[in-house]
């Protein structure tokens, strides 16, 4: 017995399809829709730290993304100039424990094709290029909610679950008004070859940017990044994107000339700002609740925006899976389990920015990066 039947889903990004993978196998019937029209093919790397791998196991997907990404351990810290010496090497944290890697770099692409299709086998509708406009109380003798898209009714639901991310409609549908704010810091990306020596995630601090850096995402491939003051830029050219990431990056030597010389070649460089937000009331408002971005998002600075999206998700879902009612109960046993930590992560990532920002050169960023991936080693 599930509490659910019938869910809809808002969204198709990591939050939304591990939800769906996990009430299809459940035998629940659950209906996805996402206003993209299909899943990029573009797009740039993600870093996944071991206690989101251990929630790709639990979906039964961690085999295929184990081979599409690229696992590695440890963290090295570089400092500016051409010889870019190696200044500190990290040990990580298994947050996911001893049986999965410390963390994987991976393709965005790659990771959204892998949980479509694993969605789609365990029996979730997805359906594309289509957007949620309202939800109503639903029309039938039980408590359901009525799901419009495209100002069309797509049919009533036991659940409404919102992975709508950082600008969700169903938060503004049902009220909540904590929403991402920007945290002053903005992020050029780009996604290039590996050069062999890259073989982990590799950070330099000083010199132009706030941080640079890089991390593999494969045998050929892997993202570079370059975080600076938050700037209006989101209408330069793409020569003009390109141009900032050489002239900024031309501080940093080792692997960053690879990372230039694809640039040159035609590399793509994309922009965007850091965001902030944790929504401490609850999550729910009766039968529709927001998960993963859509509840909070923060500065990539620990890396565990998808992992607390994937770990709301499977807390979510394993209550919906074990319990015979949705009741006051199984909320508190949510949120309780949820927001606490979503919100130590969302806090640290914060600080870690902001320390950045202030050139504060003696707080103790090993100490709280450390204390935090203590905490997610402990499992959701
Ligand atoms: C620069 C940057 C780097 C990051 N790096 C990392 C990292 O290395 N590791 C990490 O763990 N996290 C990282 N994150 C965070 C991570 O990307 C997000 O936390 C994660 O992708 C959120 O997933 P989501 O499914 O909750 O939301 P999304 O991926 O935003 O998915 C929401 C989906 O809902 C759809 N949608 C929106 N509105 C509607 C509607 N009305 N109807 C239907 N569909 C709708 C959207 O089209 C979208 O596909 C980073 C974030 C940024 C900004």
């Amino acid at each position: 017995m599930t509490a659910v039947r019938k869910v809809a889903v808002i969204g198709a990004g990591v939050t939304g399809l591990a939800a769906a993978i996990q009430l299809a196998k459940a035998g629940v019937d659950v209906d996805v829709f996402e206003s993209k029209p299909e899943l990029s093919a573009l797009g740039s790397g993600i870093s996944l730290q071991g206690n989101a791998l251990r929630v790709f196991d639990a979906l039964g997907a961690w085999d295929d993304i184990r081979a599409a990404g690229y696992p590695f351990e440890g963290l090295n810290l570089r400092a500016p100039g051409p010889d870019a010496p190696i200044v500190a090497e990290l040990p990580d944290v298994k947050t996911g424990g001893p049986d999965y890697p410390a963390a994987m770099g991976m393709p965005r692409p790659a990771l959204a094709q892998i949980l479509l299709a694993h969605a789609q086998k365990a029996g979730a509708q997805v359906r594309f290029g289509v957007k949620l406009t309202a939800l109503e109380d639903g029309a039938g003798p039980d408590d359901t909610v009525s799901v419009i898209v495209d100002g069309e009714s797509a049919g009533e639901y036991d659940l409404v679950i919102g992975a709508d991310g950082l600008h969700s409609t169903v938060r503004d549908l049902i009220g909540i008004e904590q929403k991402p704010e920007p945290t002053g810091m903005g992020i050029w990306r780009t996604f290039v070859s590996r050069p062999a020596e890259v073989v982990r995630s590799e950070l330099y601090y000083g010199g132009p940017v706030y941080i640079a850096g890089y991390t593999p995402t494969g045998e050929n491939s892997m993202y570079a990044f370059l975080v600076e003051k938050a700037q209006d830029r989101f209408a330069v050219s793409d020569e003009d994107a390109t141009r900032i990431m050489l002239e900024e990056s031309r501080a940093y030597g080792g692997p960053w000339n690879a990372i230039r010389a694809d640039l040159e070649k035609g590399a793509r460089a994309n922009y965007t700002w850091f965001t902030q937000h944790i929504v401490t009331e609850p999550w729910n408002r009766g039968r529709v609740v927001i998960i993963g971005d859509a509840a909070h998002s923060c500065p990539p600075t620990i890396a565990q925006g998808a992992a607390q999206g994937l770990e709301d998700a499977f807390v979510l879902t394993g209550l919906l899976t074990s319990r015979d009612t949705v009741d006051a109960a199984l909320w508190d046993e949510f949120h309780a389990r949820r927001l606490p930590r979503a919100q130590a992560v969302v806090e640290a990532s914060v600080q870690l920015g902001q320390w950045q920002i202030d050139g504060n050169r003696d707080a103790d960023a090993g100490g709280l990066i450390f204390g935090i991936a203590q905490q997610m080693a402990q499992p959701a």
